[in-house]
């Protein structure tokens, strides 16, 4: 198999190994494609990724078959290009760069200028007859080679230039002359002499596969792991090596080096979208050394910017950067993120990936690539993660709400925030681990500040712009942020910062909105999101191909209400406890629960009825209509029990009986393991008033409701923790008698089910006769897996962590199912059980129901709906789509 493969000159056009992105990684393969269809792309070569993990596992040695390859397709660019690498006269100069299959924003480090030595840039200086020029490309590469290839400190670098530029009284790099960047150089080479045994490596073969062996060995750095762990990319897939003929963007005015969208990647415009700068090489742009200029005129205009647009500084090479544009977005039908650089005048395209994007700009170009005819509208339901909806789901801040703002910097990823001010990363993660909210700032953030990001609600950085490392990043993790705020200025020793005239301190409270740039002192108020426009079409779009229901686990009118604006189409699991807690009603609960015998109980529980009714009549009211399963009582008891002194002393007002009897009462109640013990249909069983009590309160709501709207709710009533289909037909009977009891006396019916949750392995096992009783199943996957796994979900947070870092669980099996264990419990169940009754009605209502990767194993065993809290209907929905597409 080839280790290396060419592109762009006369290279063939790739075949399917070079196209493929697990080989060649994401930037080789798509370098490769764009040669292919016609693009500007200097000529260079990719190593494959399997190269990489062969060095790693062989112990940092290179076969003498790549040795070969390389030196063949080092061939092919020199003949491309029409130079020599180490040429003394007109060298050829490469840059090596990293590529994994999905793109690492930062993590994997690129060497620009490669083949520069003492000898090779004065024939750079003469064959480009710009000096400057060639002692800059120099200074550079000993700058770059030496932090990611020596592995030495670039700050000793930067403190030289700084350094430099004092003694001279200047302000930008671009002031410093030919004579000045050589003498920098000579500055370098000591450093880097004096840093380590040997001086700067002049041997250009040295380079090159130095800088190879950096690249592979920088896929196992510490910040590539810390990526691939935040991000679930596997340790074995490797990264390629792409080397690469230079184009030059510091070659003078006529030259820049650019990053661009072909879409507002945080609105979803279609209007191009990026930065570039004049005379600047790589990573100048995003590093946040000069301010970058606009792309457009019309962009410059709005942000009322001096600095001329590349549209009217340089306008050829821009309306050949459009041309590319469409061409890259017809070709790939998505938004591409792309670098180029312009050499005196002619544009080179270095990069195209598809680009990261928040979820409302993904909605945005999804629909519009629709109507433009790019995508039909099952690419688009599947090109939306569901869970990015996350972030259109939630609150933004309330127009009309009081802001204090004390500054605006540049809107670099949408959604609102407030929280703690925190000034570094590692704080960031300890303050958000004891449950705090906070506000990561930074002068700028790098790759080794990812865990802060990750742990933050929001991000504020003083410098860098829309397409800086924090941008990026923000955007990729849905936080929102917003960075270039010039005015903010950190006091890392004292733990403070001013903004403008304001000092803050760590710990105030600030709030940033990523839609507008603003940072507001103190919290601002929110308001809910609106589920219109390109969001309604969307998931219009998913109604249409999904074959599940989506219900929502509710358990007030409020929850209802809300659900129901998001599209649910039922109550999935409506738990009736909380029902019992409320401060007006905790006495009579208690007062039942302590009860000598059935009449106490009654007595207690007529005061609950009128109460309970009401609470369905809400939920009934708001769910006209739509089927909504409600379970009947579920904890211990003893989660009721008073607790205090004066708990028991008002308790024994109340009801006139002794503390001493109460409280013996109460220990008698007392369980060593309530998770398993007096709770579920083992109450219905032993204390079937409350379980009556319950059921009569859910028909009379049922009837009233149907009465006064003229739509009659479905209820579905569920009996917790079934075991055993005894249990089952015990409390049927129960139900079904209330019931007829409530028709009798309203004089009215209405529609209605008995069945089970399946949460206990044996309900799993015993499905098909349980199925006799049952007209339907839910599935309640919490205590499923918690009762499966002997684990208990409140605690499991001290060891799940390293259970899933160890690989013992890829995912903690409560947020996402365990679908190779708990998951044949289910396939098993809704088989026997339809089996017994093929038309029984089958969900599942725990977190699961929520999240995507369990939603396509529901899909798979045939589930009629799943059920999510609220919030999770339109991720539940589109999730749903996306299984049968
Ligand atoms: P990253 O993956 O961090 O984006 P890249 O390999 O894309 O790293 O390199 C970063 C930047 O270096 C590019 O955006 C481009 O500006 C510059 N660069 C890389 N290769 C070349 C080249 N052959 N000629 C000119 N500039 C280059
Ligand atoms: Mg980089
Ligand atoms: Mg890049």
């Amino acid at each position: 198999t080839k280790t290396v493969y060419t592109f762009g000159g006369d290279a063939p056009k790739p075949d399917a190994r070079q196209k493929d992105k697990t080989i060649t990684g994401g930037k080789g393969a798509n370098l490769a494609e764009m040669a292919s269809i016609g693009l500007p792309v200097p000529p260079g070569f990719t190593i494959t990724t399997e190269e990489s993990v062969r060095y790693l596992r062989e112990g940092a040695a290179f076969s003498d078959g790549l040795r070969s390859d390389v030196a063949a397709a080092l061939n092919h660019i020199e003949k491309t290009v029409g130079k020599r690498l180490g040429d003394a006269a007109d060298p050829l100069l490469v840059s090596v760069r990293s590529g994994a299959r999905v793109s690492m924003p930062g993590m994997m480090d690129t060497v620009l200028n490669l083949g520069l030595n003492d000898e090779t840039v004065e024939g750079l200086a003469g064959a480009s007859g710009d000096p400057r020029f060639a002692w800059d490309s120099y200074r550079r590469f000993i700058q770059m080679y030496s932090d990611v290839v020596l592995g030495l400190d670039h700050g000793l670098f930067e403190e030289a230039l700084e350094v430099a530029k004092e003694d001279k009284g200047f302000y930008n790099d671009t002031e410093l002359t030919a004579d000045d960047w050589r003498e920098l150089v000579g500055e370098y080479k000591n450093i880097v002499a004096q840093e380590q045994d040997e001086s700067f490596p002049q041997d250009v073969q040295q380079q090159l596969w130095g800088a190879i062996a950096a690249v592979f060995e920088s896929w196992d750095s510490d910040r590539a792991k810390i990526y691939r762990r935040l991000n679930d990319i596997p340790a074995d897939w490797g990264t390629a090596v792409n080397v690469q003929a230079m184009v030059f963007g510091n070659m003078g005015d006529t030259s820049a080096t650019g990053v661009a969208f072909t879409r507002n990647p945080s609105t979803g415009e279609k209007v191009y979208y990026g930065e570039y700068l004049i005379n600047a090489q790589g990573e100048d742009v995003v590093a946040g050394i000069r301010t970058p200029q606009y792309l457009t005129r019309a962009a410059r205009e709005e942000a009322a910017a001096k600095p001329l647009s590349m549209e009217e500084a340089l306008p050829d090479a821009f309306g050949e950067l459009s041309r590319t544009f469409e061409l890259l977005e017809q070709h790939y039908t998505d938004m591409q993120d792309i670098e180029f650089t312009v050499e005196r005048g002619k544009l080179w395209m270095l990069q195209t990936r598809t680009g990261k994007r928040t979820a409302k700009a993904a909605l945005k170009m999804a629909v519009d690539m629709v109507g433009e005819g790019l995508i039909d509208e099952k690419q688009a339901v599947l090109r939306i993660e569901p869970m990015a909806l996350d972030q259109l789901l939630h609150p933004t801040l309330d127009p009309d709400a009081k802001r204090d703002v004390v500054t605006t910097g540049l809107p670099a990823s949408p959604g609102a925030a407030s929280g703690k001010i925190v000034l570094d990363a590692d704080t960031a993660e300890q303050r958000a681990g004891r449950g705090e909210k906070v506000i990561l700032v930074r002068v700028e953030t790098s790759p080794e500040d990812i865990h802060g990001m990750h742990a933050a609600a929001g991000i504020l950085t003083a410098r860098g712009g829309m397409t800086s490392h924090a941008a990026v990043v923000a955007r990729g993790m849905g936080r929102p942020c917003v960075s270039g705020a010039s005015s903010v200025s950190i006091d890392l020793k004292n733990r403070s910062l001013r903004i403008g005239t304001r000092e803050l301190r760590e710990g105030d409270t600030i709030t940033l909105d990523g839609s507008n740039g603003q940072v507001m002192a103190g919290e601002v108020a929110t308001i809910e999101p609106e589920m219109e426009g390109d969001f309604g079409t969307l998931i219009g779009w998913a109604d249409e191909h999904r074959r599940m229901r989506v219900r929502t686990n509710a358990e007030t009118p409020e929850d209802c209400r809300m659900a129901r604006q998001f599209g649910a189409e039922g109550i999935g699991l409506c738990r009736t406890e909380h029902m019992f807690f409320d401060a007006n009603r905790i006495s009579a609960v208690r007062q039942m629960i302590l009860a000598d015998d059935e009449a106490g109980r009654k007595a207690a529980l007529e005061k609950l009825l009128p109460e309970q009714r009401s609470d369905f009549h809400a939920i009934f009211d708001a769910m006209a209509g739509l089927p909504c399963t409600i379970r009947l009582l579920d904890p211990p008891l003893h989660e009721f029990l008073p607790t205090g002194d004066t708990e028991f002393a008002e308790l024994a007002e109340l009801t006139g009986v002794g503390t001493d009897h109460l409280r013996r009462r109460a220990s008698e109640l007392h369980e060593f393991n309530p998770m398993l013990g007096h709770r579920g249909c083992r109450l219905g069983i032993t204390f079937p008033e409350i379980y009556a009590m319950q059921v009569r309160a859910i028909f009379e709501a049922a009837c009233d409701v149907a009465r006064d709207s003229g739509e009659a709710p479905i209820p579905e009533v569920m009996i917790p923790l079934v075991a055993t289909a005894r249990e089952l037909a015990i409390l049927k009977a129960l139900v079904d008698e209330t019931a007829e009891t409530v028709f009798a006396e309203k004089g009215a019916r209405v529609e209605y089910l008995v069945g089970t949750m399946i949460e206990l392995p044996r309900a799993a096992l015993m499905a098909g006769e349980i199925a006799e009783e049952g007209a339907f199943f839910s599935f309640g996957t919490n205590d499923l897996t918690q009762t499966t796994l002997g684990v208990s979900r409140d605690d499991s947070a001290r060891f799940l962590g390293p259970y899933v870092e160890k690989g013992i669980f890829a995912r903690d099996p409560f947020v996402s199912l365990d679908i190779e264990g708990v998951g044949q419990l289910v396939r098993m169940a809704a088989e026997r059980g339809r089996e017994t009754r093929p038309d029984i009605k089958l969900g599942i209502c725990g977190e699961h129901g929520g999240d995507p990767a369990s939603i396509a194993f529901c899909e798979e065993v045939a589930l009629d709906y799943v059920s999510a809290s609220p919030y999770r209907v339109p991720i539940a929905k589109l999730a749903a789509a996306q299984a049968v597409l």
